[in-house]
């Protein structure tokens, strides 16, 4: 007998009540829960920390039908929660106005719970082929190197997958159509500084010195200035299409406005999602951060500028290079990079992104899927470069809050998930299993 089978609802109110934040994390806990509802069901699994306190587990099955491996991904820290700034306690876990409340109810206790739900269920009646694994992870809020990062190095037979299911999409943008993204891309991160050197000298004697500020602030003017060129990729072009799609425009328009000639005309009609879209369809390269001089009467002599970089697939920091020393010509610098991640991707013509669409169009009446590159990372960056997994961020929900609410609720106040949403996740995640293995 199962020692302990809580249903979805319970069980994501209680995930919720295991403090997770991370730093520091604490996952371990919120594993040992998960422990007891896989104890006595036939899985076999591993509690495995990569630091005291800082657990993952992983649970798995074989079936005897041959078939691919498929790994259900989701992560157990949280991000820090202010209880000042929130109208319940940010871990309560309470059910109250049709809604689950507290931080993880989106991002990502849902998915722990749902897709443990939904592997126990494949499992407990065989519905699958191959091999089906179940993985909650630490750390995955702070870079995944404590949670799948270390788990990838020192098990890397454990979460080897052909694919994955992860978070990073799924939602629905509601319009005449809704459109419902699916994460197929994630552009890489090149962070970097720019190092300037003067001389010292006396501020009340200018001439003194070599005063490294002026560079400083012209090189974050041309940086800042000068555009990107725009580079669609396969999945933004899909995008922008299905987008157009949603809006009733027909298909030859559709095609000549999401060629490189008329994105302008997109970023401008696009309204509050023209961040969004720009980002997807360049690379991006920010000054955030300027350092130089710590005295009113002293003329600085070093100076440092910090860049956040994002790259699309297919660039590296060689262009990066290339780019900043076409910028700031002329200028003296050394340039120093502090993280380099390059972009990931996952191709669209496979059997699991099928089933997403299949499933969600015949679940969703008038629905649209669309691939969508995310400009900041997940976890599914560890699988598509460890393994070349086809991972897909894919947590069904449908905007039941306004959308803009609902965007600001993960990492948010007042983070919660409506029953009916829960629901929903669960049978569309399950129905997705079903028309994958249907068709491999
Ligand atoms: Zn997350």
């Amino acid at each position: 007998m199962p020692e302990k089978a809580s249903s979805l609802v319970e069980l994501l109110s209680e995930l919720i009540r295991i403090d997770t934040t991370n730093p520091p994390g604490n996952e371990t806990r919120a594993a040992k829960l998960l422990q007891e509802e896989l104890e006595g069901r036939g899985v076999e699994y591993k509690l495995l920390e990569s630091a005291p306190n800082r657990g993952s587990i992983i649970a798995w099955a074989e079936s005897k039908e041959p078939g691919p491996s498929l790994l259900l991904l989701s992560h157990l820290d949280v991000v820090p929660a202010n209880p000042d700034e929130w109208s319940v306690d940010p871990f309560s876990g309470v059910i109250k106005d049709g809604f689950v409340w507290g931080r993880g109810a989106l991002d990502d206790k849902l998915s722990v719970a749902v897709m443990l739900k939904v592997f126990l269920d494949f499992v407990e009646f065989k519905r699958f082929k191959g091999r089906l694994i179940y993985g909650a992870t630490a750390d995955e809020e702070m870079g995944g190197r404590m949670g799948v990062g270390w788990l990838i190095e020192q098990y890397p037979e454990l979460l080897k997958a052909d694919y994955v299911l992860n978070e990073g999409g799924g939602f629905e943008v509601p319009h005449k159509r809704s459109v419902f993204l699916v994460q197929t891309a994630e552009k890489g991160v090149y962070w970097f500084k720019l190092k300037f050197k003067g001389k010292p000298g006396h501020a009340s004697m200018p001439k003194s010195g070599d005063n490294v500020l002026p560079r400083l602030a012209e090189a974050v003017d041309k940086i800042s200035r000068k555009g990107t060129p725009v580079d669609l990729k396969v999945h933004t072009k899909t995008f922008i299409q299905k987008l157009l799609e949603s809006r009733g425009v027909p298909s030859p328009l559709r095609k000549l406005f999401s060629s490189k000639l008329f994105i302008p005309l997109v970023l401008k009609l696009a309204g509050d999602a023209e961040p969004v879209i720009d980002a997807m369809v360049r690379n991006t390269v920010t000054p955030t951060v300027a350092r130089a001089g710590d005295k009113v009467n002293v003329i600085p002599s070093m100076g440092e500028l910090n860049v956040d970089c994002r790259l699309l697939p297919g660039y590296e920091e060689g262009w990066v290079v290339d780019y900043v020393s076409k910028v700031v010509s002329g200028m003296d610098y050394e340039i120093e990079f502090i993280h380099r991640d390059p972009a990931t991707e996952s191709p669209l013509e496979t059997p699991l992104y099928k089933a997403i669409e299949t499933t969600v169009v015949s679940e969703v009446a008038g629905s649209i899927v669309s691939p969508y590159m995310s400009t900041g990372g997940t976890d599914s960056r560890f699988f598509r470069r460890a393994y070349g997994s086809a991972a897909y961020g894919f947590i069904p929900l449908r905007a039941d809050l306004p959308i803009r609410e609902m965007m600001r609720l993960a990492h948010g106040i007042d983070e919660r998930v409506s029953l009916k949403n829960i629901e929903f996740c669960y049978k569309l995640t399950s129905r997705v299993l079903e028309a994958f293995y249907a068709t491999v």
